[in-house]
């Protein structure tokens, strides 16, 4: 199962899939809203 993001702008919900996230050279990752755009930087992940 893929967790999901709310975004806090337009209110929808996005699957965390490498669709919508753009990965940074460190452990972070950005977070795109396909619907309105809203980014969403510094998102925890799983990893380390
Ligand atoms: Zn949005």
């Amino acid at each position: 199962m893929m967790p999901v993001v709310h975004c806090p702008k337009c209110g929808k919900d996005h699957d965390l899939n490498q669709d919508v996230l753009i990965a940074q050279s460190n452990q972070n990752v950005i977070y795109r809203c396909d619907s309105c755009g809203f980014e969403v930087k510094d998102i925890q992940t799983s990893k380390g």
